[in-house]
């Protein structure tokens, strides 16, 4: 009888060991866990995040990494999580350190942006990227073996929800707030959301002539309406919605300023040497200020 308890208590241990949540520590370096099932990996601070979704019907990817030896370190860890094939890899932007990647996980992926998002991949795509990165390092080379280009296979307009095993994806697009095609990806249940790069952590973002101040405040309020756990930045550390605050005073500051420069008279280009927001001297990124203040005259300007 003691034995045969014995036994079960050991079956039951075994059970638990087998099926519990991997640690991030296990996937290798640059692995953050957000939640059981739920993975970030940025191979270096200030890379692109990149994530993997477990579902009972197979993973989603999100984002395809910085480089093409990280896309390659995702998919192993996600063959460490699970056997199944990924099912969905939904993009938060159009740029190369998100998307380039593709090919690794599609097929069988299905690869999601929202509308627009294949156009600007196709027009931002240089046929000659392959041959450079090859000839960077062995690694490399092996790295981009079988790329091809993958452009999303499936876009919509304003809002997609996934239903996926035990798991809600709903897809938000943002308007102007960064590339082309911007989408968040909210899970409600789980409360996490993976933000795109509306805002990064404690870095000046480089800010595209077509980018509007106003319909980026107006995504921190939506994002933080959703009242997030977790929020995943396209860029830099796993946070919560302080990101949203912390970049909604610098762009209100830095409109402000334009804004008293410009009715002194200044042009862009004087505000551009003269501006230098010392406040925010400890932000990365310092060679995208220029681009910031044009984009702020820009929305003085109307
Ligand atoms: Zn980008």
């Amino acid at each position: 009888m003691k034995i045969r308890f014995w036994l079960l208590g050991l079956a039951v241990f075994a059970i638990g060991l087998a099926t519990a949540p991997a640690e991030a520590q296990d996937l290798g370096p640059g692995f953050t866990k957000v939640k059981d099932g739920i993975y970030v990996y940025a191979a270096k601070p200030g890379n692109s995040t990149c994530s993997v979704v477990l579902t009972e019907e197979g993973p989603v990817i999100i984002d395809a990494c910085q480089r093409p030896p990280d896309t390659h370190r995702l998919m192993a860890a996600v063959k460490k999580l699970t056997d199944k094939p990924v099912r969905f890899l939904i993009d938060t932007e159009v740029h190369n350190d998100h998307t380039f990647g593709h090919w690794v996980f599609s097929p069988p992926g299905v690869v999601i942006n929202a509308e627009g998002a294949g156009a600007a991949m196709k027009r931002g795509f240089n046929p000659k990227r392959i041959e450079t990165l090859a000839a960077e390092s062995p690694e490399m080379a092996e790295a981009v073996k079988g790329f091809r280009m993958v452009a999303p296979h499936i876009e919509y307009r304003n809002r997609m929800t996934i239903h996926l095993g035990e798991r809600t994806f709903e897809l938000i697009y943002l308007k102007n707030v960064h590339s082309e095609a911007d989408t968040a990806i909210w899970l409600p249940k789980e409360r996490v959301l993976f933000a795109a790069s509306a805002a990064n952590v404690r870095s000046f973002i480089n800010l595209r002539p077509f980018v509007r101040i106003a319909d980026v405040l107006a995504s921190y309020r939506l994002m933080k309406s959703l009242n997030p756990e977790m929020v995943v930045p396209g860029h830099g550390p796993v946070s919560t919605t302080k990101i949203f605050d912390e970049y909604e005073a610098f762009y209100h500051l830095l409109v402000t300023r334009v804004g008293e420069m410009a009715a002194q008279g200044k042009t862009l280009d004087q505000i551009k040497k003269e501006l230098k927001m010392p406040e925010y001297s400890d932000w990365a990124g310092r060679k995208n200020l220029p681009q910031n203040i044009t984009v702020a005259y820009e929305s003085i300007k109307k």
